[in-house]
């Protein structure tokens, strides 16, 4: 049996919702995209939810409410999805891209308060692979100095740390793509916290119209649809078992694979609540094989593996040649994206697959 890295498996709730969603005859964004937004604001603990056609259409607008244009400068991680640093590009502003802190993958506040200059208007933090970068330090960075905070939590749906949810201090994006943990096939949730932007950001998604052929303002068609949310809006209610069945894979994996030599298994911070995303191992020098072969070994026993990111984005030549790209000194996000490989943590896994992945990787250790 072969086990994906994810898992997209539509249960009867989605199928049910999708066609009532056919038979309306309304497919376009409408009464099933605002439940969406209702019940995951509800969820998640935010004044506001505005759906897009994407996470990455969620980042663009969510940067252009906070008020980034060009010339203006967003700090965030170089070792994200290229989404994230697309998104301030297309805005015409510029990254500045600081090093990660390689146990929790995200950006550190310490270089990003250091990064801050006149020209600074946000932070995006990434919250990769579903744990959230340290918001309580980024909340005071960005309070001192009078920035806003635009959360790229497209991997973190209900993410938390000690009593914050990711997405609740300003404006938080979230992903809606078929293998996120939350999925519409394509789509975008923003999280807003004032109404002034919730308002602006319902006109920009709808080509700048208050109400129909009033124009306000130059806009985009970035509307989800009824179709799309309807699959996500299915789901929700299931979104906490998931993350359930997720915890336990995660804790089933590091306990068979910690003492592995060379082998650094993903750890969660005291008071965080990881909602595991991706589950990404580290390999390092010590290990007696490369990420490239033990990937090779999983495959041959059936076990899908995935490598987020191979390279850090500023490595890319279209990034490191870009001017709108400011990356520092980033040792640490260089060296962990040549160590890092993802193993199937899925709500779709048995036991028998979990037992399989453990020991496809022992095996893959013992044959050297
Ligand atoms: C998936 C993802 C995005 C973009 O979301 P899309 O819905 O694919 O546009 C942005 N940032 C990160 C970190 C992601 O993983």
């Amino acid at each position: 049996m072969h086990i994906n890295i994810s898992d997209v498996s539509i249960s009867s709730e989605e199928h049910a919702l999708v066609s009532q969603v056919l038979q309306s005859g309304n497919l376009a964004q409408g009464r099933i995209v605002a439940e969406l937004e209702t019940k995951f604001g509800d969820l998640v603990g935010a004044k506001h939810v505005v759906a897009t056609s994407s996470g990455t259409t969620a980042l663009q607008l969510a940067l252009e409410v906070a008020g980034v244009g060009p010339g203006d400068e967003v700090i965030t991680s170089p070792f994200t999805f290229v989404a994230t640093l697309n998104s301030i590009l297309t805005r015409g502003a510029i990254a500045r891209l600081v090093d990660i802190d390689p146990v929790t993958f995200n950006v550190r506040p310490d270089l990003v308060e250091g990064a801050i200059s006149d020209k600074t208007k946000a932070i995006m933090p990434v919250h990769l692979y579903g744990l959230l970068a340290d918001m309580d330090r980024i909340r005071h960075i960005a309070e001192k100095h009078n920035l806003r905070v635009v959360e790229d939590a497209a991997q973190a749906h209900f993410a938390t740390q000690g009593g914050y949810s990711a997405g609740t201090l300003d404006l938080g994006c979230f992903s809606l793509y078929a293998t996120k943990n939350l999925s519409a096939g394509e789509g975008g949730l923003i999280t807003v916290q004032n109404a002034a932007d919730s308002d602006r950001l319902r006109v920009l998604r709808n080509q700048g119209m208050r109400n129909r052929y009033e124009y306000v303002a130059v806009g985009y068609n970035y509307r989800l649809t009824d179709l799309a949310a309807a699959l996500a809006l299915a789901q929700l209610p299931r979104l906490s078992d998931v993350i359930t069945a997720r915890r336990r894979n995660a804790a089933f994996l590091t306990s068979a694979l910690r003492d592995l030599p060379g082998v650094v298994a993903p750890s969660v911070p005291t008071g965080y609540a990881h909602v595991w995303h991706q589950y990404t191992l580290r390999l390092s020098q010590e290990a007696p094989l490369t990420r490239g072969e033990l990937a090779d070994v999983l495959a041959a026993h059936g076990v899908g593996t995935g490598i987020y990111y191979p390279k850090i984005l500023p490595d890319h030549r279209v990034f490191a040649e870009h001017p709108n790209v400011i990356a520092g000194n980033l040792p640490d996000a260089r060296r962990v994206a040549s160590e890092v490989i993802s193993l199937p943590v899925h709500q779709g896994l048995s036991d028998t697959d979990l037992h399989q992945i453990a020991d496809a990787v022992t095996g893959a250790f013992k044959g050297r």
